[in-house]
């Protein structure tokens, strides 16, 4: 079934982990042998190929790169500069898959729906992937101004915060409001129609920007708080309120955001019975909230510094995500409520955004 994947770090993964995303995962994989830099060498389980294999022809792909003040002990850069200096590099990287036909990107109505019918009509084994450019961080907008910059070469979709205190709103693990310069940033994303993805923003925060933002909002990698009870899921209380605002969210692969109590670097997903079903409870529970599956979809993070000592058991590569639709109707979901939730959703999303 036509796969979307809304959150995927793919050029953070070329530049960052210097993984050539057009091999196949298990040359990746190979490459790596010996490497002990990262926890996650020659675990990795996405690539371009096995993409296609799933049949994923559309992603949500991110630029990112944090700042952190000197009193901040998070991995980032230190000025602000250098991080954006550090997402052009990634914004290289897709405009190089571009040139080789790997990737093309999807930025309006009339990409999105050539994209989707190229992909469906073309027959040969390569077709480029469609990918629709988003920030996860806005750390490295040096300036409000460089959010209209960003526009111009793509950018559809901004999550303020990721892990910690950022420069426009406060992220996982942190507290605290966005303060005037994130709602300037807020009201610069409205007036470009820049999608506000809600992942990441701590409490404060998240209220803060829903109160502040009459844009489009959408929470592209989030899994709940009533199964894994930590600040980098979504209360109850805020996922009635984004399906209030019509949000999609995506769930995420990341085991111990899947399961409770997981030991980041003990755990493993074997004896934590960590599977495809885990991710499948979170959504779950987000159509019971609903009443409905019209607010679900896959946001999978695959790769996202993290790999198969860290994802679901029965996952090898992202070609997986193609075992879901079996699994759904398992829980009793109906055919056309199983396509909503593997494209249909973001795809609706999309096109009253991009009307
Ligand atoms: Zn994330």
């Amino acid at each position: 079934m036509f796969t979307i994947d809304a959150h995927l770090d793919l050029s953070m993964n070329a530049l960052e982990w210097n993984r050539d995303l057009t091999k196949t995962v298990a040359d990746i994989n190979k490459r790596e042998n010996g490497l002990t830099d990262k926890p996650d060498r020659g675990k990795a389980t996405v690539s371009i190929p096995e993409l296609r294999k799933g049949n994923i022809g559309l992603v949500v792909a991110t630029q990112i790169a944090r700042y952190v003040a000197p009193d901040n002990p998070l991995p980032g850069w230190h000025s602000p500069e250098q991080a954006w200096a550090q997402t052009q590099g990634q914004l290289a990287w897709y405009n190089a898959m571009e040139e080789a036909g790997e990737m093309v990107q999807v930025n309006n109505r009339e990409t999105l729906e050539k994209h989707l019918t190229a992909w469906e009509s073309d027959s040969k084994a390569e077709k480029p992937v469609g990918y629709i450019l988003s920030l996860e961080g806005a750390d490295s907008l040096v300036t409000i101004r460089h959010l209209e910059k960003a526009y111009a070469y793509g950018l559809r979709a901004v999550g303020p915060a990721h892990y910690g205190p950022g420069r426009y709103a406060q992220g996982t693990d942190a507290a605290g409001f966005m303060g005037a310069k994130g709602k300037e940033l807020l009201k610069e994303m409205e007036r470009l129609n820049i999608i506000l993805d809600a992942t990441h923003l701590c409490d404060d925060s998240f209220w803060e920007a829903l109160d502040h933002f009459s844009g489009p909002v959408w929470a592209s990698h989030n899994n709940v708080r009533a199964i894994v009870n930590h600040n980098r899921q979504f209360s109850d209380e805020q996922i009635k309120e984004l399906i209030k605002r019509s949000a999609v969210i995506g769930g995420a692969l990341d085991a111990w955001m899947m399961v409770p109590d997981w030991i980041r670097g003990q755990s493993d997903p074997q004896s934590m019975n960590c599977n495809l079903e885990k991710m499948i409870d979170h959504l779950d529970h987000i159509c019971q909230l609903a009443g409905n599956a019209d607010h679900i979809g896959i946001g999978s993070d695959l790769d996202g510094a993290f790999g198969r000592e860290q994802c679901p058991c029965d996952l090898e590569t992202i070609a997986d995500l193609r075992k879901l639709p079996v699994l759904f109707t398992k829980r009793g979901y109906a055919k056309n409520d199983i396509e909503k939730i593997m494209h249909g959703n973001w795809l609706r999303f999309l096109r009253r955004v991009w009307n």
